[in-house]
């Protein structure tokens, strides 16, 4: 089997150059661990960041090192009790077409309920960090007009279908191409929408939201966020939960010039790590199923095949290539 290690650090936006695809070595299983053949892993935008040693929230990739992040495998081995040869398992060991691991650090999975993959998007972290973003951070009430960019996106999408089942008024979405324009207007129910890169995002927001916005989710940060700052109503709330537009910027980027408006509109921004919300996981997976079920929360992904390609995949969300979650099949 083989793996993706990290073999320099990048600076600036990743070339393959900074992966190499290798062969790794045979592992005897320890007692409690499974095998586990991968079936699909995720690619995410956080992983640019464990790319770098700067200090955060998450310990850096190691050079010469497979890379790790979710993924659902099939157990092809068992020493652990509970866990047997056939079944489907979430863990943190992707990047690798095969993993050996505690079985206590698994989740098995039921894949008749779920395809694999859903697991890693909309049923797993992907749709955990919108409904507590949106819920516990941004304090969404019924009525609010709710603005969220990089819309056409894992999160981004989760966002405004789950804004609309908990009964927000409107919802609005940016994205980067008229193509996801389209997606989040014709298939996820949004109200207006926009393609970022056809003017200044300012002019853009103003003209979907007349009134302003009440709640902001930012997975995108830059002048998206000041656009949202100067939009904000009173009382209105900002949830941080990414900046894309500045992972591979090399220095720092000017901040909101107009931070001065949260004054007149008592706004609010808060960051949010998902990692600290999986006290919501069980109440979000039962919305989840009930919303799946009744069509208001649906899901697209977006896929590339073989461990060979997996660092097109990582490169191809960085640019925007996915609709949807982005997954790498193995
Ligand atoms: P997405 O599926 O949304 O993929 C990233 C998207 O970002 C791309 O498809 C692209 O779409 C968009 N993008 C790339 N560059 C830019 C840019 N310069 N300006 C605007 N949009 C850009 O990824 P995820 O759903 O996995 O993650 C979304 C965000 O949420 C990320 O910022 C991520 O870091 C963050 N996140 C945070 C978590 C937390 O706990 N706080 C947990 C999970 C994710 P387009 O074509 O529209 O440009």
């Amino acid at each position: 089997p083989r793996e993706v290690q990290l073999v320099s650090r990048p600076v600036g936006w990743p070339t393959p150059e900074n992966f190499a695809l290798v062969e790794s070595a045979p592992t005897q299983l320890a007692e409690g661990q499974i095998r586990v053949r991968n079936e699909v892993m995720s690619v995410d935008p956080y992983m640019r960041g464990r790319m770098s040693d700067a200090k955060s929230y998450a310990e850096p990739y190691a050079l010469g090192e497979a890379m790790h992040g979710g993924a659902v495998g099939e157990v092809v081995e068992s020493r652990a009790e509970g866990v047997s040869v056939g079944d489907h398992v979430l863990h943190g060991l992707g990047w690798r077409e095969e993993a050996v691991l505690d079985a206590a650090s698994a989740r098995v999975v039921d894949t008749s309920v779920a395809p694999a993959s859903a697991y890693l998007g909309v049923l797993g972290m992907t749709g955990l960090t919108a409904y507590a973003g949106l819920t516990r951070v941004a304090k969404l009430k019924e009525g609010d007009v709710v603005f969220v960019s990089g819309a056409a996106g894992a999160v981004g999408s989760a966002v405004g279908q789950i804004a609309k089942a908990l009964g927000a008024s409107r919802v609005i979405g940016s994205a980067g191409s008229q193509e996801k324009v389209d997606h989040l207007l014709g298939d996820l129910g949004f109200d207006a929408a926009f393609n970022y890169k056809d003017g200044r995002v300012s002019d853009l927001l103003r003209e979907a939201a007349p009134d302003g916005i009440d709640v902001y989710f930012d997975n995108v940060g830059g002048d998206h966020l000041e656009a949202a700052i100067g939009s904000l109503r009173l009382g209105g709330r900002i949830a941080i939960c990414g900046a894309i537009s500045v992972y591979n910027n090399t220095e720092a980027a000017p901040g909101p010039r107009n931070l001065a408006r949260l004054i007149q509109t008592r706004g609010t921004i808060q960051g949010f790590l998902v990692g600290d919300h999986y006290d919501l996981a069980g109440e979000y997976a039962a919305k989840a199923a009930a919303w799946i079920a009744d069509g208001s929360l649906t899901s697209r992904e977006t896929f590339v095949d073989g461990i060979d390609h997996a660092v097109d995949g990582f490169l191809g969300v960085l640019r925007g290539q996915n609709v949807g979650k982005m997954l790498v099949r193995l």
